[in-house]
């Protein structure tokens, strides 16, 4: 996996080594010797990773990373920082500033590409998710204020998995209060657990003697549910194999043993931090998706949505699975109520309608608004009379109770025209609506308030008129 990484370093030497190194991997390297240069540089070429070193003079790392952090245009690069002090005090605060991940110098090459390689990945994952999230804001589905980075103090579900009992227990103390912890000591349990519940995270011991973890984590990184559940695990800091495989198999951070507890909780609110933000950018994609198929007056789908389902219903005729049919409705005499008591009740007309579609309906119809005050339901399994026995419930429906309009505006009675029309083999979407369009037109032309159904005809014929 390629990718652009900044080096940050005052001392040229160490530029000119990790440079090399990175160089040899085809990694395209950005460097810069101090911290402004630093975060001017992450703005305009907004590297991939960021090798950042604490020691500098004037600005120190902790302190290009706070700003990197706070600023939403490089706040998602990661940032391995890297320290000549192996202080425990350091890894937590920079934890605390947003790093997500340390090095000591000399930099060890196996770890410095097992890193580089599980956070380009991981960044791999959430630049789509933003990707997929801008295109979202670009069709007005998703508003800005709906992604942030998460709350990472509101508590999680925990999953612990370590094969001591007391080891166990300590780890969990390390975290209660702050979050929901269920303790496991073998790893059947802790996979039927995964399957059963959501958990935000999972701690597992990768030196536990009862168990091998890296084969949990494997399993659970190819299982659709756990691909995107954040694992952190415990390693032996001279296994630097297992931290390597471990990475590779695409755990999200180790941490070393004896577990300090200020880093471990420092660790866990990073991995949690992540995940809330992942989660939320898949929320609010869910809700882009809802909303591209959904028509905002009324709830129903809408036209976009109805043409797919029109295929799905087709491919199954055509299969000889079952009939299908779809109804077009039109509301009478529609032009009038905004006339003469505005948008608003007609508003209300059309919202009073597509309920009594609903509620008129099978489950398995497709209710959908066609623009303005026409509606279509698709209706899989229904051959004509199927469809004009449905039409017509709907249309007593409509016509049997007035609707309210509102305000001070009362209510009036409201009656729709329908065509229904059988799909056959051939038909295409529009085909399939052109002769229920033109059954609706047979409708009106009777006099409105009624239904009529439209002959079964070739698709090509019926395209023609
Ligand atoms: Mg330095």
């Amino acid at each position: 996996m390629s990718g652009r990484i900044l080096v940050v370093d005052d001392t040229a030497p160490n530029v000119r080594l990790l440079r090399a190194k990175l160089e040899a991997e085809y990694y395209d390297v950005l460097t810069a010797e101090n911290g402004p240069e630093a975060i001017e540089i992450a703005r305009q070429a907004v590297p991939d990773l960021i090798l950042l070193d604490v020691m500098m003079p004037k600005m120190d790392g902790f302190e290009v990373c706070t700003r990197l952090k706070d600023d939403p245009r490089t706040r998602h690069i990661p940032v391995v920082m890297v320290t000549a002090l192996d202080q425990q005090e350091d890894r937590v605060r920079g934890l605390e500033v947003g790093a997500d991940d340390f090095l000591s110098k000399p930099i060890d090459d196996v770890a410095l590409f097992a890193r580089v390689r599980s956070l380009l990945r991981l960044k791999l994952v959430m630049d789509e998710l933003r990707q997929r999230e801008a295109s979202g804001r670009a069709l007005g589905a998703i508003s800005d204020t709906m992604t942030c980075f998460g709350d990472s103090d509101a508590p999680a579900n925990i999953l612990i998995l370590e094969d001591d009992e007391q080891r166990g227990a300590r780890l969990a103390s390390k975290l209660r209060g702050a979050h929901n912890l269920t303790l496991s000591d073998n790893p059947r349990e802790a996979a039927e657990l995964l399957s059963k519940t959501a958990f935000d995270l999972l701690v597992v011991n990768l030196a536990a003697r009862g168990f091998d973890g890296l084969r949990l984590c494997a399993r659970i990184r190819s299982d659709d549910k756990g691909r995107v559940m954040p694992i952190l695990a415990l390693v032996d800091p001279d296994n630097r194999e297992k931290i390597v495989r471990a990475l590779d198999i695409g755990v999200n951070d180790v941490l070393l043993r004896p577990v300090d507890a200020n880093e471990f909780s420092a660790r866990v609110k990073t991995q949690l931090r992540c995940k809330r933000y992942a989660d939320t950018l898949r929320r609010s994609l869910d809700n882009s998706f809802e909303m591209s198929v959904t028509d905002q007056l009324t709830g129903l789908h809408n036209r976009r949505f109805m043409q797919a389902r029109i295929e799905d219903a087709l491919t199954r005729l055509e299969r000889g699975v079952e009939p299908a049919s779809v109804l077009i409705a039109d509301v009478d005499f529609f032009k009038p109520v905004n006339d003469k008591w505005g948008h608003d009740a007609g508003d209300k007309v059309l919202q009073e309608i597509a309920m009594r579609l609903k509620a008129n309906m099978r489950a398995i119809d497709i209710a959908c608004r066609y623009g303005g005050e026409e509606f279509v339901v698709v209706m899989p399994g229904a051959d004509l009379n199927a469809a004009m026995q449905a039409a017509e419930r709907l249309r007593v429906s409509i016509e049997s109770q007035a609707f309210n309009l509102g305000g001070a505006h009362g209510s009036t009675s409201i009656t729709i025209s329908a065509g229904v029309a059988e799909m056959v083999p051939g038909d295409s979407h529009e085909s399939a609506l052109i002769r229920a369009d033109q059954a609706l037109y047979a409708a009106k032309g009777a006099g409105r308030n009624c239904v009529r159904s439209a002959k079964k005809a070739p698709a090509q014929k019926a395209t023609g008129s």
